[in-house]
Parts: C-alpha cells; structure tokens; sequence
C-alpha cells in the first residue's frame, strides 16, 4: 500500500489509535502480528506483563515483561497497569505508560490481550478499535494449539474450553478477520488500521 496513505501528514498532531486484538489462543495472533508490525509503520505492540512461565521461545522484555505474583500485585496496586486479567491460571496485564506516550506521539498502539481486558478497554476508551481473531474452525485452532506444542496437554485442554467462552463474546468486537490464510489475516487488519486513521477525529488539545 502507498505511504502516503500509511500515515498521512498530520500523523504527528494527531493521538494515535487504541487497536485491540482478542482471539482465542492458538488462532494465531502472535504469527499474524509479528508480519503486521513489519508492514505498518506507525504501529507499535504493547509489551504486557505476565507471572506466567517464559516458553523456550520467549524473550524477557520482548515478548513479554515477567513478573513474579508480588511484583505483578505491586504494579497492579500502584496503578500501573491499564487493564489485567488472569487467564488460565497466570495474570497479565498492559503497562499504562507506553500506550499513553505513544499515543501521544501519534503511533497506534496494538494491544494483543484476551476477552476480558478487551471489555475493560472498551469501557475505558470507548474510541478504541476492537478486533476479534477468528480460527477458520474450531478443529483447526485444536491442531494449531496442539502443534505449536508450547503446552501440556491439560493446559491446551483448559485454553480449549476458553477458547469456546471468547469466541461466544466476539459480539463485543467491531471487527472480525478470520486467519485461515496469514497474509490475507495480515492484510485485512491492515486495512482495518488504515481506514481508522482516516477517521476525522478531535485534534490533541
Ligand atoms: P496465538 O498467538 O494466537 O496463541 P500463534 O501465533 O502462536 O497463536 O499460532 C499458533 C500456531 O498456529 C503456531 O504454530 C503457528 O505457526 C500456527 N499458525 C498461525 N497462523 C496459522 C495459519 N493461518 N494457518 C496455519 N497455522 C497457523
Ligand atoms: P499466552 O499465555 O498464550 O501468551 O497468552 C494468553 C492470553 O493472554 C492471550 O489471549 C493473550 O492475548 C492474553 N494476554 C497477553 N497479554 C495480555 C494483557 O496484557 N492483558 C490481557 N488482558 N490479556 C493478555
């Protein structure tokens, strides 16, 4: 797509988007989101924090901050986090001050959380794009989860029954892409971001 329709001149003065992207685990969020940041200039993930275990896979401060109980307690009591919740026994939680600063920076802000952080996110900033990642089938998601081979079988089966409870609350999303194949997931959520940026919306004051 054109630059110039990337980020139009007045990216600069202008608050950056709140994008949310919810979608059962397994379906593929982490895969789509890794091409999306490379293709999107202006659009940058928030990094959350989370007490559960690092995978082999993962990087400290990359992927995810890792906290202890007390550590995540702490931020959360400081109010430090914008929204949290626990999923399959872990909590996680999105850090308030790089989504402020870079919104105000005029970057959109990507948060890739679950289903109950997406509801405190629409509460807080109704103007914020909610987009639900959908598998192309529930047996498909199994053999992703499945293949991906990062859980025990009881914990794949727990994400599973979770799985079920999101995908019967995608009516709180305004939009729906469906990742059967990943670049044309990568390449509707781009148009999603883009026609949001082209919104008319109140300058900074
Ligand atoms: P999530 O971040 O939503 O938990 P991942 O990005 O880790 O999901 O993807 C789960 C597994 O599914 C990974 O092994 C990934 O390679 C695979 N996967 C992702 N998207 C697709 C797709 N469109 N078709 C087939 N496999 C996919
Ligand atoms: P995973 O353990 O597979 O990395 O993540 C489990 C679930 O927690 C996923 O749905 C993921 O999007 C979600 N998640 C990750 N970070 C956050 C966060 O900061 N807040 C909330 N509410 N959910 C998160």
């Amino acid at each position: 797509m054109n630059q110039q329709v990337n980020c139009s001149a007045t990216c600069s003065q202008r608050q950056g988007n709140l994008i949310v992207l919810s979608g059962p685990s397994g379906v593929g969020k982490g895969t789509v989101v890794a091409q999306l940041l490379e293709q999107t200039p202006h659009l940058l993930r928030s990094i959350s924090v989370t007490t559960r275990q690092k995978r082999n896979s993962e990087l400290d401060c990359i992927d995810y901050f890792f906290l202890t109980k007390e550590q995540f307690s702490q931020s959360r009591a400081s109010g430090e986090l914008l929204e949290w919740a626990e999923y399959a026994g872990a909590f996680y939680g999105t850090p308030r001050s790089f989504v402020r600063q870079q919104q105000q920076d005029g970057n959109d802000v990507l948060l890739v959380i679950e289903v109950a952080g997406a509801r405190q996110i629409a509460q807080l900033a109704p103007e914020a794009v909610l987009i639900f990642l959908s598998p192309p089938s529930f047996e498909a998601l199994e053999s992703r989860l499945a293949g991906r081979a990062t859980e025990q079988p009881e914990q794949v089966a727990s994400r599973l029954v979770k799985a079920k409870e999101e995908i019967s609350q995608k009516e709180l999303f305004a939009y729906e892409v469906v990742n059967d194949i990943v670049e044309i997931a990568v390449n509707n959520l781009q148009h999603i971001i883009y026609s949001e940026r082209l919104k008319i919306r109140q300058p900074i004051r």
